[in-house]
């Protein structure tokens, strides 16, 4: 049994790539490199560089590999991107969602976990966030998340094709072995941004808004372990291998905490003073997003294993601190 992965060379694609190597499955990466990295591939897993939009290219995959489930994670993920340049969204991850589906449909591919997230509620309606929770999201990179959840709905009922869509809170952290992590360009995360400091690639953090109405005025995110997320990814193949019926789950650790816990956090972890400044509200940012995972635990038995927000920044800071350029530079 083949797994295929597309963007198994981008942050969550390959953690996922490493966890099923782990676990003894047969692995292909398709990646078109765009945001993902050559160095984060598993030399265990066969790569195809390519574009989940050239449906030759994805059809001459399905010819060659016999591939048993898909895991999708080729998109755009940028939030503020996605509010400057819109089409590209639709463009990445809805065209090439559909372009994706004509392909599974024609060469018979009926099983496929993919990437949303926790974009997708907006502002919630009520903490923790559930999964049948209102959608009404307030930026592109959400509406198209969404859009994609509704596309494999109504082509899935018609073309038998059952799916997973995971929607996450805030991944971070990194994986055990400090050989991959976190890097994007430019990057946009509270964590990464936050270890730049003790990293001496930036002077202090600036804190988005300390006036929401929350225990110290910043914002409330559930930060999950991409590791975790990994784990969730391989949960969700076996639920669909097994005849699980398509549904969408939650994934965060159900516990919140502040931008200025963050950053005390990693002040403890790294020994450094982390100097932070109290700068505008960014725009779109709802106060408080926590997940209720709770579907997940019971229909996927999914346990989140790395929880502690100590855990998670000491994972990212040992990856950041020996690549303190990401993949590009050791
Ligand atoms: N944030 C911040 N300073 C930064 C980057 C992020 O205060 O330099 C805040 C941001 O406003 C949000 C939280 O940190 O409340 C997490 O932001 P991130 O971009 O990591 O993830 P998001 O919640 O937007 O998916």
């Amino acid at each position: 049994m083949t797994i295929l992965v597309l963007g198994g060379a981008g942050y969550i694609g390959s953690h996922t790539v490493y966890e099923l190597i782990d676990k003894g499955e047969d692995v292909v990466i398709v990646d078109n490199l765009q945001t993902g990295h050559k160095a984060a591939l598993h030399p265990k897993a066969r790569f195809y560089k390519g574009d989940i939009r050239d449906r030759e290219f994805l059809d001459a995959v399905f010819k060659k590999e016999k591939i048993d489930a898909v895991i999708h994670f080729a998109a755009c993920s940028l939030v503020g991107e996605s509010m400057e340049k819109p089409l590209k969204y639709y463009d990445n991850n809805l065209c090439g969602t559909k372009i994706l589906l004509d392909s599974l449909t024609a060469n018979g591919i009926d099983k496929i976990v993919f990437s949303s997230t926790a974009a997708t509620y907006g502002e919630p309606e009520r903490i923790p966030i559930l999964e049948t929770d209102r959608t009404e999201p307030t930026n592109t990179y959400g509406e198209t998340k969404l859009s994609m959840e509704k596309m494999f709905k109504w082509v899935g009922k018609a073309h038998n094709i059952r799916y997973v869509s995971l929607r996450y809170f805030n991944a971070c952290g990194a994986h055990s072995s400090g050989k991959i992590g976190e890097d994007h360009n430019p990057e946009t995360h509270l964590i990464p941004l936050i270890l730049q400091v003790p990293n001496g690639k930036r002077e202090f953090i600036s804190i988005f808004g300390d006036d929401y109405d929350t225990k110290d005025g910043t914002c409330v995110r559930d930060y999950i372990h991409v590791t975790d997320l990994a784990q969730a990814h391989i949960l969700a193949v076996k639920y669909l291998q097994n005849g699980g019926q398509s549904d969408i789950f939650n994934l965060g650790n159900g516990v919140g905490f502040t931008v200025k816990e963050v950053i005390d956090c990693s002040r403890k972890v790294t020994g450094h003073p982390i100097p932070a400044k109290i700068s505008q509200r960014r725009s779109g940012d709802p106060a408080q997003l926590i997940a209720s995972s709770d579907k997940a635990k019971k229909i996927l038995g999914w346990q989140p294993q790395h929880a502690s927000l100590e855990e998670i920044i000491s994972s990212a800071w040992l990856w950041h601190k020996t690549h303190p350029n990401g993949f590009n530079q050791q």
